[in-house]
C-alpha cells in the first residue's frame, strides 16, 4: 500500500519535473499571455475608440456605454480565441478573500444564430446577491442588492476558462463594500495633492501614481501533516504541540537553498502568474524552515494589490496539485518567525520622476525632501490609524514578537538621512552637499561597491530603504489595501496641509527655497519624536518610545478604534475615501472577524483537547497502570521475595 502510494507520488513529481522543463522558455514569451492588457485591446478597437479610452484612463473619466459595448464585444472575442466559456466579475469584499460568481457567454436574447453574446452593459455592471457578504450592518439582511462595477485600470484576465474583470462591489445604496473602492478614491486624493506641491517645482507634473512592491511570506507545509492537524486546518495555526529541538537556531534556513520539490511548487505558481501578468521576480528560503518568500517588480497600487489578491489565490491552488499546502497565516508555529508582507510604497510622477529617490546628492534634492519629510510627518500624525490598518487576530501574534516590528510605530531613515534633517532642522539656511561614499574593500578582483544611503532596520514597521518607505508591519494574509488606503489618505492630508502654509508664505514675497526650508524644518521639529533608528526590540525602546510620547497598542479591538475616531472619520471623509458610514461598518467588520476567529481558535482548542489529548492521556495512563501492575507481579513473584530478603550468614 505504502508503496503504491509513494509510487503515484514519484510519477507526480516526475511529471511536473517533465512540465517544469517544458516551461524553461524565454518568460517574455509568455508573460501576460491570460491577460487582455491595453495592447490587445487596441489591435480590436478603432483608432478613434481606443483613443476614446486611453483619454478617460488618463482623466480618470467615466467611460461611455457606447465605448463599454466595443471593449466589451472586443473582450468577448479575444476570450473565446482562448478557450473561454465564461466571464465573471472579480472583486475583493470586505471578508478579505475574492469572490467570483461564473456566467456563460450564452444569451438566446436575439434568435439562436449568435449565441455568445457579452454587452457592455453588463461588461460595465453586474447586480450580484451581496447579502452573504459582510456589510458591518450597512444594510439590513433583507437588502439583498449589491453592484459591481468595472475598474477599467485593471485589466481582466482569463482563469480556467473563465475571464475575470476586475470590479468595484458597492451596496444598494451606494455604499462601499469593497477595499478596491476606496482604493481607488485614496489613490485620487494622494494623486491630486502631491502634484499640487510638485508643481511648486515643476509645472508639468500633473499626476502622482503611488507605487507599490509586496514581499509576500508564506509557509509550506505537506498536505499530509496539515491534515493531520485539525488546528492548522481550521484556524490556520498550531494551537497545541512543541517546539522542534533544531528550528531556526543555526540561522541555516535564511536564503538556503530551496529544496526541489518546493522550487517545483514555486516554478509552477510562477509560471502561472507570469501567464497572468503578474511580476513575479524574488524567491527565497524565509528564516523559519518551512518559509519562503516572493515577491514581484512593484506596480501602479491598485494593479498590484489584484496581483497580490490573485497570487495568493494561485498559491493556494497550485499548492494542492504539489501534496502541499500553503499558510499565510501570521504565526503558525510558536516559538520560529512569523509572516508578513512589506508594503514597499512610493510615489512617481507621470514625468517619469520617483519623489522618494534622493538622487545623487540627497542633501539639495528639495523635491525628494520634501517628500520625505512629510512622509514622515504623515505617519507622526497618523500612527494609530496606521497601525489600525494591519491589526488582526493572526498579526496580534507577530507585532511585538521576536521578529517582527513593534506595536509601536515608527520610521527609520537611516543615518545619512538623519544628518540632512538635523542639518535642516538646526542649520538657518544652506544645504549640504555630502555625497555617498563608496566601499574600498581591497580584496583583489572585488570591484568598488557603492553603499546605500540607508542600512537596513528590519525592528523597524516603517522604513526608509534607498527609494521607497517600507511599511513592514502589515500581515502576510492581509489585503495590502488596508494599510495602503490609509497610508495614501495620511500623506493626501498632510501634503495638502503642507501646501496651504507654504503658498500662504510663499505670498509674501519670500525665496522659494528659503521658505521651503522654513517649511521643512517645521515639520521636522514637530514629528521628530517619530524617528527612530536603534533596535525596535529592546526593552529601553519601549520606556524611551513612552518618554516620547508614542503609543504602544498591543490588543487588537483597542487598536481597532482609531480608526473610528474623529480624527479618522474627518480625515476619510474630507477626502471622500470613506464615509463616518463606511467607516464604522469596517471597524464593526475587523472586530466581528477578530472575535470570531478567536472564538474558532478556542472551540478548536477545546475540542483538541477533549477529543485528541485527554483519549490520548487516559491510553497513556491505561499503559502505565499495566506497567505498575507488571511490577507488582515481579514483587509479588516467590524468587523475588526470597532473593530481595537480607541475607545473613
Ligand atoms: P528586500 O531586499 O527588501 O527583501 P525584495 O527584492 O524582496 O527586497 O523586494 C523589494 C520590493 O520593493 C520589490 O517588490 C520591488 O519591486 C519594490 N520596489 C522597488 N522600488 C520601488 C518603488 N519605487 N516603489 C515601490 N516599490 C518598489
Ligand atoms: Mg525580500
Amino acid at each position: 500500500m505504502t508503496n503504491i502510494r509513494f509510487k503515484a507520488l514519484e510519477q507526480i513529481m516526475q511529471d511536473q519535473l517533465k512540465t517544469t522543463t517544458d516551461k524553461q522558455s524565454k518568460i517574455s514569451s509568455y508573460f501576460g499571455q491570460s491577460v487582455f492588457s491595453a495592447e490587445k485591446l487596441q489591435s480590436y478597437l478603432s483608432q478613434k475608440a481606443y483613443s476614446e479610452y486611453l483619454q478617460s484612463i488618463e482623466n480618470s473619466t467615466p467611460i461611455s456605454l457606447s465605448l463599454a459595448d466595443q471593449i466589451a464585444s472586443a473582450m468577448k472575442g479575444w476570450a473565446m480565441e482562448q478557450g473561454a466559456t465564461h466571464y465573471t466579475h472579480w472583486f475583493q469584499p470586505l471578508n478579505g478573500a475574492t469572490a467570483e460568481k461564473h456566467d456563460a457567454f450564452i444569451d438566446f436574447a436575439e434568435g439562436n444564430h449568435n449565441m455568445e453574446r457579452f454587452s457592455g452593459k453588463l461588461l460595465v455592471q453586474q447586480e450580484p446577491d451581496a447579502s452573504s457578504f459582510p456589510s458591518g450592518g450597512m444594510r439590513n439582511t433583507f437588502e439583498a442588492r449589491g453592484y459591481t462595477g468595472w475598474d477599467p485600470t485593471s485589466p481582466a484576465f482569463i482563469i480556467d476558462g473563465t475571464l475575470c474583470i476586475p470590479t468595484v462591489f458597492i451596496s444598494y445604496k451606494g455604499d462601499s463594500l469593497d477595499y478596491k473602492t476606496p482604493l481607488l478614491k485614496s489613490q485620487r486624493a494622494l494623486s491630486d495633492n502631491a502634484s499640487k506641491v510638485c508643481r511648486l517645482f515643476d509645472a508639468h507634473i500633473s499626476k502622482v501614481n503611488v507605487t507599490l512592491g509586496w514581499e509576500q511570506e508564506y509557509f509550506l507545509v505537506d498536505e499530509r501533516l496539515y491534515l493531520a492537524r485539525p488546528d492548522l486546518h481550521l484556524t490556520g495555526r498550531t494551537l497545541m504541540g512543541h517546539a522542534s529541538a533544531k528550528d531556526q537556531q543555526l540561522e541555516d534556513h535564511y536564503f538556503g537553498s530551496i529544496p526541489t520539490r518546493v522550487l517545483q511548487y514555486i516554478q509552477d505558481f510562477e509560471h502561472q502568474a507570469h501567464l497572468l501578468g503578474i511580476p513575479i521576480k524574488t524567491r527565497h528560503n524565509e528564516v523559519a524552515p518551512g518559509q519562503f518568500e516572493c515577491a514581484p517588480m512593484f506596480e501602479e497600487v491598485n494593479i498590484a494589490i489584484d496581483h497580490n489578491q490573485l497570487l495568493m489565490d494561485l498559491m493556494k491552488k497550485v499548492a494542492r496539485k504539489h501534496r502541499f499546502r500553503v499558510l499565510f497565516h501570521e504565526k503558525p508555529y510558536q516559538g520560529v518567525n512569523g509572516s508578513g508582507k512589506h508594503n514597499n510604497w512610493s510615489l512617481l510622477t507621470d514625468t517619469g520622476v520617483n519623489l522618494l529617490a534622493p538622487g545623487k546628492i540627497p542633501g539639495k534634492n528639495l523635491l525628494f525632501l520634501t517628500f520625505l519629510v512629510n512622509a514622515v510627518s504623515a505617519v507622526y500624525y497618523n500612527a494609530d490609524l496606521l497601525r489600525s490598518a494591519i491589526v488582526s487576530a493572526g498579526n496580534q501574534h507577530r507585532l511585538g514578537a521576536n521578529e517582527a516590528p513593534p506595536a509601536i510605530i515608527s520610521v527609520f531613515i537611516g543615518q545619512e538621512l538623519t544628518r540632512i534633517l538635523t542639518h535642516i532642522a538646526e542649520s538657518s539656511g544652506e544645504l549640504t552637499e555630502e555625497k555617498s561614499a563608496g566601499l574600498q574593500l581591497k580584496i583583489a578582483n572585488i570591484p568598488e561597491l557603492l553603499l546605500d544611503n540607508t542600512d537596513r532596520n528590519r525592528t523597524s514597521p516603517f522604513a526608509f530603504t534607498g527609494n521607497r518607505f517600507e511599511f513592514r508591519a502589515v500581515g502576510s494574509s492581509a489585503n495590502c489595501a488596508s494599510s495602503m488606503i490609509a497610508l495614501n489618505t495620511a500623506m493626501a492630508d498632510q501634503l495638502n496641509k503642507f501646501y496651504m502654509n507654504l503658498s500662504a508664505q510663499l505670498k509674501n514675497g519670500e525665496s522659494f527655497t528659503k521658505t521651503l526650508l522654513e517649511a521643512l524644518r517645521n515639520e521636522i521639529n514637530v514629528a521628530k519624536s517619530i524617528l527612530f533608528e536603534g533596535d525596535g526590540y529592546s526593552q529601553n525602546w519601549l520606556i524611551e518610545a513612552e518618554n516620547r510620547g508614542l503609543t504602544n497598542i498591543r490588543s487588537v479591538p483597542e487598536a481597532l478604534e482609531a480608526l473610528i475616531s474623529t480624527e479618522s472619520t474627518q480625515l476619510f471623509s474630507k477626502y471622500n475615501v470613506l464615509s463616518e458610514k463606511e467607516l464604522e461598518a469596517r471597524y464593526e467588520i475587523m472586530l466581528d472577524t477578530f472575535i470570531k476567529q478567536i472564538q474558532i481558535e478556542s472551540r478548536v482548542l477545546g475540542d483538541l483537547a477533549i477529543n485528541h489529548i485527554v483519549p490520548t492521556a487516559i491510553k497513556y495512563q491505561n499503559v502505565l497502570i499495566k506497567n505498575v501492575e507488571g511490577l507488582k507481579g515481579i514483587l509479588d513473584m516467590k524468587d523475588y521475595k526470597e532473593l530481595s530478603q537480607p541475607h545473613i550468614d
